[in-house]
């Protein structure tokens, strides 16, 4: 009966302080641990993904050509980081990657919201255009991971042209225009929307792929990863990318975060689901982790005066 003989204070200090000190001392390792590993190296995934994952069967299978199951395709093997530190500190020169949506034109006084996410398509083959007469070189997001990573070289003056939701103009309006200038580009698909009324098809998503496109995943329902629980979120998140894969037969290692909504942990489980980059949708300055890359939102009505400023660095 140790608690009646010894005094208080001595009582509670070691058995209150030891497992403090512990705990503040594991913290310290797995949190520096955890930064490292989530910037620099897609390595193994991490506990709290492991932990999570769920059977496939869980959700609905959008499309009866998908059949492979989670516990038939494991995350792939990740790639090993080249360069352990790339990313440790921002980069010094800029590169911008740009954020689509529409290129179509809106009535902006019939539908406020859509005007503000399309780029006419007289626009943007004026945006493509500058671009060409500037000497960029538009650059896939699996391709910018690689050269962020020191896995690949870095093209001269790069830019990154990234379209979110797999809307049917990104065939009809976008694609011919990239085409004319030889440019590459990445396309988030909606894995769940892909036929729906105004979304592509399969066979133009295949017609993207064919010109040399990247398909990226943009989650199954677009549903807010920040409000889902981990299993949902980790559906979300796998699943997409291995119905892209299965029903296009290509690698797809790029993410998009709908509407842009992230956290550590979810950036996290996306690298543990196999991706070597995630794109955002708010701007900052420098691209300092892979899984929570920043972009620029062209705005709709952008004019071609306006455009350059989206090449520059911010203030
Ligand atoms: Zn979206």
């Amino acid at each position: 009966m140790p608690f009646h003989v010894r005094k208080p204070g001595i009582r509670l200090g070691p058995i209150i302080l030891l497992p403090v000190l512990l705990l503040v001392a594991y913290a310290w390792q797995s949190q520096s641990g955890g930064v490292r590993f989530a910037l620099l190296s897609p390595a193994t995934p991490t506990a709290t993904a492991t932990a999570t994952r769920p059977p496939a069967t869980a959700t609905a299978q959008p499309s009866a050509t998908v059949t492979r199951t989670a516990t038939s395709t494991p995350t792939r093997t990740p790639t090993p980081t080249a360069t352990p530190g790339l990313l440790a500190e921002p980069r010094t020169d800029y590169i911008p990657v740009l954020m689509y949506h529409y290129v179509r034109t809106v009535d902006a006084t019939q539908d406020p919201l859509g005007y503000r996410l399309s780029v006419a398509p007289e626009r943007f083959a004026e945006q493509m255009a500058w671009l060409h007469e500037h000497d960029y070189t538009p650059v896939r997001m699996d391709a910018l991971a690689a050269c962020l990573r020191a896995q690949q070289p870095c093209p001269p003056q790069p830019v990154a042209l990234t379209f979110d939701d797999g809307y049917e103009d990104m065939a009809t309006e976008a694609l011919p225009i990239l085409q004319q200038y030889g440019f590459q580009a990445t396309f988030y698909i909606i894995v769940n929307f892909v036929g729906h009324p105004g979304y592509m098809s399969w066979e133009q998503i295949e017609q993207l792929r064919d010109a040399g496109m990247e398909i990226g995943a943009h989650t199954l329902t677009h549903a807010d990863l920040t409000g889902l629980n981990p299993e949902q979120a980790w559906i979300e998140i796998e699943q997409s990318r291995i119905m892209l894969e299965e029903r296009l037969g290509i690698p797809v290692t790029s993410f998009s975060y709908p509407a842009g909504s992230h956290t550590a942990e979810l950036a996290d489980m996306v690298h543990a689901a196999g991706y070597s980059n995630a794109v955002t949708t708010l701007p900052e300055k420098a691209i300092v982790h892979m899984y929570k890359i920043p972009r620029r939102r062209i705005l709709g009505g952008e004019t071609i005066a306006g455009f350059p400023w989206y090449l520059m660095p911010l203030p």
